[in-house]
């Protein structure tokens, strides 16, 4: 199994023995290209004793390759089928885990440090997990949610996106037109990164827009700026980007009086009518800890 190749017909070939087929629900729309999957594993530097947790292994194209650059794998499969099948074909294997869950409704945090606990026994080097991630694009942006705050278990993590949405993901900033709550998320927690392109033609079945690949390296809590209540926080920079075209004084009127809002944006050095899309992430937690701590 190990030394099979990723082909469009190898995978027909795979779905065909495990009696099934692409799931649209599920997003599945596997990587038959070996080259791209070698350099995925290239760009990851996955070495021999790194700990990796790939969400959505699916055929197992990737995982073969995550497991010939010696590292220990453990996968998390929502889908009955594909998870049986990966785990059957991987039973001999031993750096290999299946964990069969949906993975939004994991304690991830609880599972990686349960792992990282066995690890220490044997040849593992990593005291950090590395996260690889090729993901229906519909759960992107929760598993995002979910992941990018354990800066103290993992390393990095790199995810697979539509092109389009890793741009934005990476490129937005304060004053850039698609600029949303998500970036002000991502640099919070991470250095985000665009790593390559990935063409349509490299995924069976083909989807309609072509992929990249996104690297977000995670900053551990003892780096990130000082915050007392985040999921306070979270829910003033949500507030602020539902309406993101009304100043912060009109905005955040459901949580902050306005004339609040006025003297803190004041007293931080930014004018009385600034808007959401405004602000940098150091700007937001400025906000936050200056309105915080009048109230
Ligand atoms: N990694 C494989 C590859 O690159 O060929 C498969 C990628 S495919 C785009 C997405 C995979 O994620 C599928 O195997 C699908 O069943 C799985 N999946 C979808 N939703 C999931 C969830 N909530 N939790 C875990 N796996 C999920």
């Amino acid at each position: 199994w190990l030394w099979k190749q990723s082909s469009t017909s190898d995978t027909q070939a795979y779905l065909r023995t495990q009696k099934t087929r692409p799931k649209k629900s599920l997003g599945q729309n596997f990587v038959v290209n070996d080259e791209l999957l070698a350099a995925i594993v290239r760009e990851a530097h996955i070495q021999p004793g790194d700990v990796v947790f790939e969400i959505g292994p699916g055929t197992g194209n990737l995982t073969r390759y995550l497991l010939q650059a010696g590292a220990e794998v453990t996968a998390i499969e929502k889908d009955d089928t594909l998870a049986a099948g990966l785990a059957q074909a991987c039973a001999q294997e031993p750096k290999f885990t299946m964990v069969h869950a949906d993975v939004l409704a994991l304690d991830l945090q609880a599972v990686i440090a349960a792992c990282l606990a066995q690890k220490q026994h044997t040849r593992a080097r990593s005291r950090k997990v590395k996260i690889i991630a090729n993901l229906p694009y519909y759960i992107t942006k929760d598993c995002l949610r979910q992941v990018l705050p354990l800066g103290d278990s993992v390393s990095l993590v790199y995810l697979m996106l539509q092109e389009e949405a890793a741009q934005r993901l990476v490129v937005e900033g304060p004053g850039t037109p698609h600029y949303r709550a998500m970036n002000v998320f991502v640099n919070f927690y991470s250095l985000p990164r665009y790593e390559f392109r990935v063409d349509k033609s490299s995924y069976h079945p083909q989807p309609s827009v072509d992929g990249a690949l996104v690297r977000f390296r995670l900053l551990p809590q003892a780096e990130r700026l000082p915050m007392s209540a985040e999921a306070t926080f979270w829910r003033m920079v949500d507030q602020a980007f539902a309406e993101r075209r009304k100043m912060l004084r009109n905005s955040l009127q459901s949580l902050y009086e306005g004339a609040l809002v006025t003297a803190t944006l004041q007293r931080i050095g930014l004018p009385d009518t600034a808007r959401a899309q405004d602000l940098s992430v150091a700007q937001f937690v400025a906000l936050f800890q200056n309105l915080t701590s009048q109230t």
